[in-house]
């Protein structure tokens, strides 16, 4: 019998944890490093917990770039930019305005929910291995549904073009009126839910804590071995190949495949071997409270498109996270951006939450500019990328590591490849 080959994955968010488990469950033996001291704690960390399989329309639309110039300039606004005078910012910059043609964005939302759908038939299928469906139910897994509200009934005749065309793919979702949006989450009944106009419902999206879930899939599998604290500092070259992957303080993991998963860091490992990965870190918010009075919480997920802002109950709190920054690698968490997720939760559910025990969070999700993430091969026969996920990781984790783990295997994978293919790689 051969030997098992080693898979060293770099990066213990939910990406690399997902890809860890699926090779491991391949019999890979994998060697999973991260700089964190536990997996997850990047953009994982307090994401808006959505496992959002029908709602994976990229950033990068026709209505985005016209909203761009009010977004950029209203002081309240979901979007802040800061230029640098950087040729990749620039260059992501331009591809994301080319991203924003109707036909692309056509495209990228179907290649998107081709991916998210086969990740959501994979983590069933993971979820029902003995451990990890109690500790995904531990992580507040469940299908709570979600309702997106608008405020604007100008908007319905698009938002319905939306509806009809993903239906084409096998999204199940509704246009209900503002009456239905209070019966089918009451807890919005206590304001009226603001102004709302209409809504869509969606009974069959999910939601899970990402952390908590990266942590289950990294522990799963006895072939798992996790390397945390050790800073991956690149990649060693030998004789055209990947021979190791260099560690700060010198030590080299050897092994037989390497997979790049390193989120908003994935770009500066690449870049001494000369590839320049079109990643964006695109800055976001959350906060997470204790529910005071379950009845005032929402049960359902509410993504509140005005504010730009997702609402998900994981058991007993309640996470509410959003707004995009394009500002660089700063993590620092902005007091005002934590203010108004605590006022709108203040506003929509009043009474419900516990505003003394607020957990204020800023996490950089890894941006590409089409919203497509990277997943393939690249020109070293044994580098491999998953990367890229920008504000869809969660959903995306266990198709694209299952996708990569088919290439690296040699199968055929479920969905085309095409799509996701590291072009610049
Ligand atoms: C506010 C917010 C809300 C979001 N909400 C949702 C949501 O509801 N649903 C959804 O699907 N997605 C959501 N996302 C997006 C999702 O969180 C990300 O796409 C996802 O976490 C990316 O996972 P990752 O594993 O690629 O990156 P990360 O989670 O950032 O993990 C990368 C890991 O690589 C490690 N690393 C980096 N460089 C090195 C190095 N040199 N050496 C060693 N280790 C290194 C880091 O320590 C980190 O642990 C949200 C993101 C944000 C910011």
């Amino acid at each position: 019998m051969n030997a098992p080959r080693t898979a060293c994955v770099v990066g213990a968010g939910i990406v690399g944890c997902a890809t860890a488990h699926a090779l491991a469950r391949d019999g890979w033996r994998v060697i999973l490093v991260d700089a964190a001291a536990s997996p997850g704690q990047g953009a994982t960390l307090a994401n808006g917990a959505q496992l959002s399989y029908s709602y994976v329309e990229p950033l990068a639309t026709p209505a985005a770039l016209a909203a761009l110039p009010r977004w950029l300039l209203a002081p309240d606004s979901p979007l802040r930019w800061r230029p640098r005078p950087e040729w990749a910012h620039l260059r992501w910059l331009l591809a994301f305005v080319l991203a924003c043609r109707q036909a692309r964005v056509r495209r990228t939302t179907a290649e998107l929910l081709a991916l998210s759908f086969h990740s959501r038939d994979v983590l069933h299928r993971w979820l029902r291995e003995p451990g990890l469906g109690e500790a995904a139910l531990a992580a507040g897994h469940a299908q709570p549904g979600k309702l997106v509200l608008y405020r604007q009934a100008a908007q319905r005749e698009a938002v319905e073009r939306q509806v009809e065309h993903q239906r084409v793919f096998g999204c199940r979702q509704r246009l209900v009126s503002a009456d239905e949006c209070r019966t089918l989450e009451p807890a919005l009944a206590a304001t009226g839910g603001g102004d709302i106009a209409f809504g869509v419902w969606t009974e069959d999206e999910e939601v899970i804590d990402a952390a908590k879930l990266a942590a289950a899939l990294a522990r799963q599998t006895g072939s798992v071995q996790r390397r945390l604290g050790c800073t991956a500092e690149g990649f060693v070259r030998r004789s055209g190949r990947i021979a190791g992957l260099r560690l700060a303080g010198g030590e080299e993991i050897a092994a037989d495949a390497f997979v790049l998963a390193a989120g908003p860091g994935s770009a500066a490992l690449l870049q001494p071997l000369g590839v320049a990965l079109p990643i964006e870190p695109i800055k976001g918010y959350s906060i997470t409270l204790p529910v005071r009075q379950p009845a005032a919480a929402p049960r359902a997920s509410i993504t509140d498109s005005a504010r730009k802002l997702v609402h998900a109950r994981l058991g007993d709190s309640l996470r509410v996270a959003g707004f995009a920054e394009l500002c660089g690698s700063d993590r620092a968490v902005d007091a005002r951006r934590i203010e108004a997720l605590c006022q709108a939760v203040r506003e929509t559910y009043p009474g419900a939450c516990d505003f003394s025990q607020v957990n204020p969070w800023a996490g950089l999700r890894p941006a590409t500019p089409s919203g497509r993430p990277l997943v393939g091969a690249t020109r070293w026969p044994n580098l491999w990328i998953n990367t890229g996920h920008g504000a869809l990781g969660l959903t995306l984790a266990a198709g694209s590591a299952s996708l990569l783990a088919d290439l690296m295997q040699g199968r055929t994978p479920a969905i085309d490849a095409t799509p996701y293919r590291p072009r610049a790689c």
